[in-house]
Parts: structure tokens; sequence; C-alpha cells
């Protein structure tokens, strides 16, 4: 581990980050603001909060310095990542010097950490309770081109902040793109570049237009890997989530498995929910073989893979967009900004000269159907939990609110109004009681309320567990080889008609088995394995719902239990009842065809995966849903039927 620690020295030496430190420290020191340019891969993410650290900026009990140097990153997985080689660059265990908190999970000491990576939504949590964010020195906000919700927020906010704290630095760390907008919104604050050394890419178009973005994928990763057989350069694929990823994957290798003798080829893939062990694969270094990294929009920019000489990119990107016809956030493909486009190209060019493969026509940039720039979150996405927050911290009038770029008129007043309708917002815009105590909760509205309402209906033990087993990812194991069996063990859970009660069933048979078991490890692996569970999601849930019970015994919020699954759906409605539908009929399929209750009526049909598939018709026509998905049609995900009465 010597070799390794000195060979990671030589690396950072390497980044173009390092050439330029003392300039870049005398600027950072001279100003309160900075902005700080750079391409990917330049070092701004792992070296700048190092740079700082050995300024003496971290905490530090012998030279008397109590704060911490915080770097904020649009996503979770990159957060923690980004951490752990940090920590690793620095020689120590992730959590000591070197933390990170995401949501439900805090891998911080405040006795030792100094550098402390986080979500940008943690950073904004914080500021609740800390409203001048005392402890931290430094600020980094990194990835701020990215443009989330939560880091415009906080850019907001830090305008106001930075003049009642004037010890405290911010940074801003952008991609090339957008680096302007931050320099005037903080009234011409001075920009730093880190000069960087790109190659020259070519870009190459498909010359049609392809209808499965899969197929179209996989046949340019063969025809890249079996023509440039004489060099190993890598291959990096963006997707947009983890099913069209795990697709790629599956039908490559099968098509690897169809040739004779093809050259080796290391598939892997990467998006937030992949376990970390496998997450971290993707910078394995191998000199013989060549590896394809098929990814989500994470490889844009938040994650530098070396050695990437080939990009294949689908143009495609999966988006959260509020749905006025739905009167709700949805996740939707949609193409990518052409600046976006070019970012993704840059990345066959960072160690040499490399190609990109567009899988689309040259006409699709030219004609309207790419915007130039990536709308911002704030402009696209329900805006009810930043207006709760942003309620809670004061600030009466949202539309004084400095925003970089403001969010639609519409947009707001939906938000406003949803927080209305449920109740957490008063007729003159003030938080009721509920929403204050909606506001305890690190989770999506809804489910936020849904908590509270636990507490009159007298079941907030087995509500906390629903919401936590919401939370967490695939509680399910889908085993495309032994769908029989899967499906097996997955019927004997499933509840009488609800997907909630079924999640319930699940997390409570499962809490005791690993009581009898005594919390055996091996065992309880069994246990999940032999009914298609995955043991992950599970722990996780456990860790959530503390973390929940924990908010709730603080507000002491009683936790009481019930065993009447009446009383459980009964809750559930009146939390969900905007998310609504009846059963109208049965279609020639097969199918169970709902109305949407709330909006328009429109048409909408049951997710694959809800437990109620299996049904040919339900005790009730009402049900309740946690949320759509949209692809060719609306589907309900996490369904419950519901007797209004
Ligand atoms: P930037 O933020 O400017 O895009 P980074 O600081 O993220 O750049 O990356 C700098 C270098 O560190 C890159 O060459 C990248 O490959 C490397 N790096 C980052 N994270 C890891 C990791 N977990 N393992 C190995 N190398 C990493
Ligand atoms: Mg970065």
């Amino acid at each position: 581990t010597a070799d390794r620690y000195t060979q990671i020295q030589l690396q950072r030496k390497s980044l173009p980050a390092f050439t330029v430190k003392q300039e870049l420290i005398r600027t950072i020191r001279e100003n309160q603001v900075t902005i700080v340019i750079g391409e990917t891969g330049s070092g701004k993410t792992t070296q700048l909060a190092q740079f700082l650290y050995e300024e003496g900026l971290g905490f530090n009990k012998g030279n008397g310095n109590k704060k911490i140097i915080g770097c904020t990153q649009p996503r979770r997985m990159a957060a923690m990542s980004v951490a752990k080689r940090v920590s690793e660059e620095m020689n120590c265990e992730i959590g000591q010097e070197v933390g990170f908190s995401i949501r439900f999970e805090d891998r911080t000491d405040p006795n030792k950490t100094s550098i402390k990576y986080m979500t940008d939504g943690i950073l904004l949590r914080e500021i609740l309770a800390d409203p001048l964010l005392s402890t931290y020195s430094c600020i980094i906000m990194d990835e701020a081109h990215e443009r989330t919700l939560s880091t415009d927020i906080l850019l907001g906010l830090f305008r106001q902040l930075i003049k009642k704290r004037r010890d405290l630095k911010v940074i801003v760390t952008s991609a090339t793109m957008n680096a302007d907008k931050f320099t005037r919104f903080f009234g011409d604050a001075p920009q730093f570049t880190i000069p960087g050394r790109t190659f020259p890419v070519d870009i190459m178009y498909s010359k049609s237009s392809n209808s499965d973005h899969v197929e179209a994928a996989v046949k340019q990763i063969l025809t890249v890997h079996l023509q440039s057989s004489t060099d190993s350069g890598d291959i990096l694929v963006f997707m947009t989530g983890q099913d069209d990823i795990e697709t790629t994957c599956e039908l490559l290798q099968e098509k690897l498995d169809l040739l004779d003798n093809p050259p080796p080829l290391d598939i892997l893939p990467i998006y937030s929910t992949l376990p970390q062990d496998l997450q971290k694969k993707i910078f394995n270094k191998s000199d013989s073989k060549r590896k394809v990294v098929v990814a989500t929009n994470i490889a844009e920019t938040s994650l530098t893979v070396d050695g990437i000489k080939y990009v294949i990119d689908t143009g495609l990107i999966k988006l959260k967009v509020y749905n006025p016809k739905l009167g709700m956030d949805t996740l939707q493909v949609v193409p990518v900004s052409l600046a976006n486009a070019n970012q993704r190209s840059g990345r066959a060019g960072r160690t040499g000269p490399g190609i990109t493969y567009r899988l689309y026509t040259e006409n699709a940039t030219e004609d309207s159907r790419m915007y130039k720039q990536p709308i911002p979150e704030i402009q696209r996405t329900n805006l009810s939990n930043i207006m709760l927050l942003l309620k809670s911290l004061g600030v009466q009038d949202i539309n004084s609110f400095p925003f970089l770029d403001s969010p639609p008129k519409d947009l707001l007043n939906c938000s406003l109004y949803d927080l209305w309708s449920i109740n957490a917002l008063d007729n003159f815009g003030e938080l009721t009681p509920l929403g204050k105590q909606m506001i305890e909760f690190p989770i999506e509205p809804t489910l936020a309320k849904l908590i509270v309402q636990s507490l009159e209906f007298k079941c907030s033990e087995e509500i906390v567990t629903i919401v936590s087993m919401l939370t967490v990812p695939n509680v399910f194991y889908r085993s495309k080889e032994r769908k029989r069996e899967s499906d097996m063990a997955r019927e004997k859970f499933i509840i009488n008609e609800s997907d909630h009660l079924t999640l319930l069933n699940i997390y409570n048979q499962w809490e005791t088995n690993l009581k009898k078991v005594k919390n055996n490890f091996s065992s309880i692996n069994s246990w999940c394995t032999k009914n298609f569970l995955q043991l992950k999601s599970l722990l996780r849930a456990k860790d959530i719902k503390n973390q929940l019970l924990l908010i709730m015994k603080k507000n002491r919020m009683p936790i009481t239990r019930s065993n009447d699954d009446t009383i459980i759906r009964k809750c559930l409605c009146s939390s969900f009842y905007q998310q609504s539908a009846k059963l109208t009929k049965v279609n020639v399929n097969g199918q169970l065809e709902f109305i949407n209750l709330r909006h328009n009526y429109m048409k909408m049909y049951l997710h694959p995966t809800s437990s109620l598939i299996l049904n040919s018709s339900l005790s009730t026509p009402y049900v309740i849903f946690h949320e759509l998905v949209l692809t060719s049609k609306e589907y309900m995900n996490f369904v419950t039927t519901v007797d209004p009465l």
C-alpha cells in the first residue's frame, strides 16, 4: 500500500489543478467568492478541498481552527465516491479527516472531520438548523453547472449569507458551460480557469434515426471493439438509467458469447443504485483488456474515468419534469441539450485524440429538437419541497428571493397550490402546524404528510416502515433466469390488493427473522436469497426507519402500533387522495384500466411490478398510488385499493 500511496501522489501531481495551486490559493485568499472553471478531470473535485486543507482552513484543534471545509455535490453517488477517493489520497480512513454526508447516511466525525463532501440537499437542510453555517470555514459548491434545485437555492441563500459571514469563503466550481452566469450573480466575482489539456475528438453521427437506442448502442460498441482491436482505448456509453444500462450489458454479453474468440472486453455498468463495490470497478486499470463503461449522466461531469477513447452517446437523458397534466413530477427520457452533448463528446479526448459516435442524426442537432443549454431543475420540477423549506427559513415573499434563474410563475403557483391543498400552507401562504411538522422529515412532502397523519390514525410505527420501504430502491430481486421462482417467492408476501401493506409485511417478516437468527449475517442473507429479496435494501430501510423514528422522538411525536389494515389504508387514503384513480374497465388484453381522479381523467395502468397486476378485478374500484412512471403509457407504481366510505 506504500507503493499505491506513492503512485496516487504522483497521479495527483500530474493533474492540471496541481500546476496552478499557488495562484488558485492566492485568488481564494484574496476574495470571498471565487468561480473556478476547469475541464472535467482537471482535479476540481478531488484537489480543491485538499489544497484548502493544506492551507489550514480545515478543522484543527492544534492551530485553533474549529471550522471545516464543505464541498457539495449534486449526486449522492459522487459525494460518496469522491470522499472515498480523497480519503485514500490523504491516507486516512473514510469518516475520519475526510467524510461524507448524504441523506440518511452521515459518515463524518465531529471531532475529526476536516473535509466534508455532501449532497447539496444536505447542506440546504443544515442551513435550516444553523442559518449561518457556523461550523464551516469554506463551502465549495461543486458541479454548479448541473443547476440542481438545491444548488440554485443555496446560491441564492449564499448571496445573503456572505454579508453576514465575512469570513466564509465560497467557491463555485463549474465545467466550462454557464460559468459567466455565476460570476455575474456574485457581483463580478473573479473567475479562475484551470488550464486544461484536451485532445481533438472526431464526431460521427448516425445516418438515420434509430428506434431502439439500446440495440443501436450495442451494435456500435461491438463495431468499435472489433474494428479497433489494435488499441485498447476504453469505451464510455451514455444511457438513461438502470434499466437500459442493464439491458445493454446483457445484450452485449449475449452477442459476444455468439462470436468466435472475440478480444476480451470488461463490461462495467454504473448507476446510482448499483452496489458500491461494483461501482468502484469502473476505475480499475488494465493495459491489456479494453473496458466499456455503460453509464448514466453521472459520467458526463461528476465522475471521470481515465483512458476513455471512444464515447457512444445515445443523446438521451432521464429527467424529473413537472407534468402539469398530471399535477406531479414524472421521470421522462428526453433528448440532451447541445451543451450536454458536447460535454459528453469531450470525455473521449482527455488522454489523447478520440472519437464520439452520436446515435442520432446531425439534423437532430440542427433543428429545434435539442435545446442549446439544459433547462435548470428550478424551471421544470415541482417546487413544493423547496417552498416549504424557504417558508421555514423565513422567506416571506418568494418573488423577492434572488434566483439565478426565476422559476416560471405557473410552476411556482402550482407548487404553492399543492402545499395549500395538502394543508401545509394556510390561506395567507404561511406554514400551518402540519407544514411545520412536515419540514422535520427530509423526505418528499406527501410522505412527510403521511407520517404526520399517522399520528392521528395511531399507526405511526407501520407508516414509518412503509415510508422507509418506499424510500429504498429495489426490495425485490428480479431474476430473468428464474422468473417463475422469483414471482412465486413474491406472491407469498402479497397482502390483499396493496403494495404498501405488502412492503410492510415483507419488512416485518424480515425483521422477525433477523431477530430469530440473532442478526447473524449469513443466516439472514440466505433467508433473503431464498425469498428473492435484496438484503442491502432491507438493511437500508431499517436504518432509515430508525432515523425517522429518532426525528419523531425528538419532536415528541407518539409512536404507536396498529395491527388493523383498514386503519392503515385509511391513513394512506388521507394523505394520497391527490394521487387516486378509479378502475373503469378491463381492456381486451385483460389489463385493468383506470382513470386519474384528480387530473383530466387520464387513462392509467398498473406498473408491471405492482402486486395488483395479478388481479383480474378489484374488490373496490378506488386506488391510491405512490408515483407515476411514464413510458408509452402512464403506469401507477405502489398501489393500494381504498374504500372511500
Ligand atoms: P474534476 O472535478 O475537475 O472533474 P476530479 O477531481 O473529479 O476532476 O478528478 C481528478 C482525477 O482523479 C481524474 O483523473 C479521475 O480519474 C481521478 N479520480 C477521481 N475519483 C477517482 C477514484 N474513485 N478512483 C480513481 N481515480 C479517481
Ligand atoms: Mg468534479
